[in-house]
């Protein structure tokens, strides 16, 4: 049986994915028994002018991690659609925008100020912002188009699977590799990972029924070993995430933070995720109820900490 052909690309994410692709450990001597890594930036020295030679549909399958940021994420994530017979948005940067989507609370142009012009750090006297183009004795520079607002890559080009995680745990990436090695895929549009069931179900803490008088940060308290975190006020995820990950996190003394994406059959995790603490709030006095909500520092960042450029609300509505 022929080789795959397998491609690994990197846009605007942290690197996390990239190194989670690894996590297989030796299972990587299977992929490799079965794949041609035929370019993976961090990796491998391919250059975009290899891909751009390449005839199109003859990468079998192209994990993409990463966000849609700025036009170099978008060349690339179209050059690998178009040379790609299966496009996987690896990681939930690529699936749901995730941590760069939450710059779309604002626009590019206070995050260009904030960046290289008000932070203590900045030594900026003459408030040098970068362009997209600049000339110089030698010639005309260029750098990518830092976009207003970050997109998922569904929003930018067809997209064949989902593998949600942030990063993927080990066992979601060898469930989509496995699957692709074996030729055995599922439906086109699948979120590859145990559907159904939420990051509770998988989570040994155990749980009564939820009443919250006071929300509290990871570093404020100590929680006790096997109740539910969320029942200590700790603001916990599980409810509304997709499983599949083995709860690590809350198995950790760390709630979820939701990084698997929203269960099936919900449109937004970052609703979802806000309705049920608002639901669990033990108290029918206003005054109470909106101390004990105060101390939920930046809800909405932490509700849709993964899922921003993907939600309904997609991003906040500031002048460009
Ligand atoms: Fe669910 Fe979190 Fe409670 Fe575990 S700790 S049962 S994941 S809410
Ligand atoms: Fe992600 Fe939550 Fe699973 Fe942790 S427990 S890996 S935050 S989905």
């Amino acid at each position: 049986m022929p080789k795959l052909q397998v491609a690994l690309y990197w846009a605007a994410s942290c690197g996390g994915c990239e190194i989670a692709t690894l996590a297989i450990g030796d299972k990587i001597l299977k992929l490799a028994e079965a794949a041609n890594i035929v370019f993976w930036p961090v990796a491998i020295d391919a250059k975009y002018a290899d891909v751009e030679k390449m005839p199109d549909q003859s990468i079998d399958a192209c994990l993409f991690n990463g966000a849609i940021r700025n036009s170099e994420n978008e060349h690339m994530a179209k050059l690998l659609r178009q040379k790609s017979k299966i496009l996987i948005a690896y990681g939930s940067c690529a699936y749901e925008g995730c941590i760069p989507g939450l710059a779309n609370f604002f626009n590019a142009g206070s995050i260009l100020e904030n960046t290289y012009i008000d932070t203590a750090s900045s030594d900026n006297s003459g408030k040098v912002i970068p362009r997209t183009k600049v000339t110089v004795p030698e010639g005309e520079l260029e750098i990518p188009e830092f976009y207003n607002t970050v997109k998922t890559l569904a929003q930018t080009v067809e997209v064949d699977y989902f593998v949600p995680g942030c990063p993927p745990e080990e066992s979601t990436t060898w469930t989509a590799l496995e699957a692709l090695i074996s030729g055995k895929l599922p439906t086109k549009g699948t979120v590859i990972a145990p559907a159904g069931t939420a990051v509770c179900n998988d989570c040994p803490r155990i749980k009564h029924e939820k009443k919250i008088n006071a929300f509290h940060r990871p570093y404020e308290i100590i929680p006790e070993p096997d109740k539910c975190l969320l029942e200590q006020g700790l603001l916990c995820c599980g409810m509304a995430t997709r499983g599949g990950c083995g709860a690590p996190c809350p198995q950790a003394n760390m709630p979820c933070t939701g990084c698997y994406g929203p269960v099936d059959g919900v449109r937004d995790q970052g609703s979802h995720i806000l309705t049920a603490w608002a639901s669990i709030i033990d108290s029918n006095d206003p005054d109470e109820i909106k101390k004990i909500l105060d101390g939920i520092v930046y809800p909405a960042g932490y509700a849709y900490r993964y899922s921003l450029p993907d939600s309904m609300l997609r991003r906040a509505r500031v002048n460009p």
